[in-house]
């Protein structure tokens, strides 16, 4: 296993929240993210914790901070991608200062003691904008960098950690892997006939 359940929790936000909250391109469209009202639904599909009696009510201001969050975790991501290491920490130094993010020792009822990662404080957006970063942090300062990706599909900048095996993943989603499939294809068929 390469990340334990909080950290896997942690890098799963990160990913939702900037592919949900960033504009850009996703899966061959052009992709802008809510505003207003959409921008809390947005942030409630994004995160976990959410309940079945139905969706929580995101303060715009919180979501607003979480959207400026996104923002800042998508530079990591393509610093990353691009090989630029040096910049994504540029990136992520910041936002775990600003969010006061810190370790702390929690448990569910009847699990072992696990180290979570908090915030300055536990609204919303200070928690899981620390929680996010520090995850982002664990990945790169464990010489994991390389799990971190940015979709290689056309017109599409979705972000992704990739957790196989065998550390090939190149695509945000099977949709992009298989528009990718389609067009190798195309491309030999109009070879072989050509
Ligand atoms: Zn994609």
């Amino acid at each position: 296993m390469l990340f334990d359940s909080h950290m896997a929790v942690l890098l799963d936000a990160g990913v939702s929240l900037v592919n949900a909250l960033t504009d850009g391109e996703a899966r061959g469209r052009p992709y802008t993210a809510p505003r207003g009202a959409d921008l809390c639904a947005a942030v409630d599909a994004a995160l976990p914790g959410g309940t079945a009696s139905g969706p929580r009510a995101i303060e715009p201001g919180q979501a607003a901070a979480l959207a400026r969050t996104a923002q800042e975790l998508r530079r990591v991501f393509e610093a990353v991608s691009a090989d630029r290491i040096d910049d994504a920490v540029v990136a992520l130094n910041p936002l775990l200062r600003s969010s006061g993010a810190r370790p702390q020792l929690d448990r569910a009822a009847g699990e072992p003691w696990q180290v979570h990662f908090h915030g300055a404080d536990d609204s919303l957006a200070v928690g899981w904008s620390a929680g996010c970063a520090t995850g982002l942090a664990m990945v790169i300062g464990g010489d994991l960098a390389g799990r971190l990706g940015v979709c290689q599909g056309t017109r599409c900048d979705r972000v992704y950690v990739d957790t196989s095996r065998n550390a090939a993943r190149q695509f945000c989603s099977t949709a992009c892997q298989n528009r990718a499939k389609a067009a190798a294809f195309r491309t030999r068929r109009a070879q072989e006939s050509g």
